[in-house]
């Protein structure tokens, strides 16, 4: 990436018009530069105004993220993280995969304002944009082995919403085995945030899971188009202006209870909570089979293991996560 992009986007950050002559004083490089370092920007997907005699700007104003506003909001659990924060990463799984690989410190987290190549499940992406999404992994170490760790993505899930439920949105519920809905009896379910679990590590232990997560904050139209499902963002959720900082540090702090209280006593101990916030628990629903095949049937529950209970025209069904994508029968 050109060096020069992010302190110019920086600038630009305000949302308002900023002259190329401006700009190149500013950062004491020619206007060519600054045209240069905004065309790689524009590479990497980031939408810019270009205006004869006003200048540049971004679509609207963004907030980017602050070291130092993550470590306050996480409180008094501050002291147990590593916090880097990137500009520009193409996955923050990958970064902390490949960080794992040579010795990362327990509790680490990466976040990046940009990520541009942001994994799902089974190879499905993620989309995301400047501005528009949060998007960070933590690297969770575990004395247990990798096979006890059934349960964990729902896990995470429960973090997940305890800290949206504490920021006022209280509509956010979970879709098995771990995506964010926003849920009412009025509209269809629109996915609000995607976890990504990545597991290293013995089956006997220990063993360290990468968690990425990817929110929704403000998604531009041309973006929400690239995602074939329906999705929607914290802006238009949120009564309140939730700082993107602000909402990483309460995630981080969740997150750092439950997988601590996970660790001691497995997803048992969550099951009934995580329960509650199932938005098909005793739902009908369709299975999406791998091969395409498509089957019915009503969400009864989840083992502790994490194990989706369904009672199908065979009688209770049992999947794990692996197997099926779940969808609302109406999808
Ligand atoms: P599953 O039910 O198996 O989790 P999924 O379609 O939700 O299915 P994931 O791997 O969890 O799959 O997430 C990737 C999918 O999420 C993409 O294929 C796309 O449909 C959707 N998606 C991608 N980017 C976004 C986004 N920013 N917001 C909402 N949904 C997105």
């Amino acid at each position: 990436m050109n060096i020069l992009t992010f302190p110019i986007l920086r600038l630009l950050a305000d949302g308002k018009f900023h002259s190329g002559e401006a700009i190149a004083q500013q950062l004491k490089v020619s206007r060519t530069t600054v045209w240069n370092a905004l065309q790689a920007a524009e590479k990497l997907g980031v939408e810019i105004f270009s205006v004869r005699g006003r200048g540049y700007k971004l679509p609207q104003a963004v907030t980017l993220l602050d070291e130092i506003s993550v470590l306050n909001a996480i409180g008094e659990h501050r002291a147990w993280f590593t916090l880097e924060i990137h500009d520009h990463l193409a996955s923050t799984n990958s970064e902390m995969m490949r960080k794992l690989s040579s010795g990362q410190a327990h509790a680490s987290c990466v976040a990046a304002n940009l990520q541009t190549q942001g994994r799902g499940r089974r190879g499905r992406s993620w989309q995301a944009g400047l501005g528009a999404s949060l998007t960070f992994s933590l690297l969770w170490r575990f004395q247990c082995g990798a096979s006890a760790l059934s349960g964990l993505s729902l896990a995470v899930g429960v973090a997940l919403i305890r800290a949206l439920h504490s920021l006022g949105i209280t509509q956010a519920r979970l879709k098995w085995p771990n995506d964010v809905l926003i849920s009412t009896n009025q509209q269809a379910p629109e996915k609000l945030a995607g976890i990504l679990i990545e597991l290293q590590g013995d089956m006997e232990g220990p063993s360290a899971a990468v968690i990425g997560v990817g929110i929704n904050l403000n998604l531009p139209k041309k973006l929400k188009q690239q995602i074939d499902q329906a999705a929607t963002d914290i802006n238009s959720v949120s009564t309140q202006n939730i700082n993107p900082s602000e909402l990483l540090g309460i995630l981080l702090k969740h997150l750092a209870e439950v997988l601590s209280h996970f660790e001691q006593q497995g997803f048992s101990s969550l099951r009934d909570e995580w329960t509650k916030y199932h938005a098909y628990h005793q739902q009908p629903v369709k299975m999406l089979h791998p091969d395409g095949r498509e089957t019915f049937g009503t969400v009864t529950g989840v083992a502790d293991d994490g194990i989706l209970l369904i009672n199908t025209a065979l009688g209770e069904q049992r999947f794990s996560s692996g197997e099926i994508s779940l969808r609302a029968v109406s999808a």
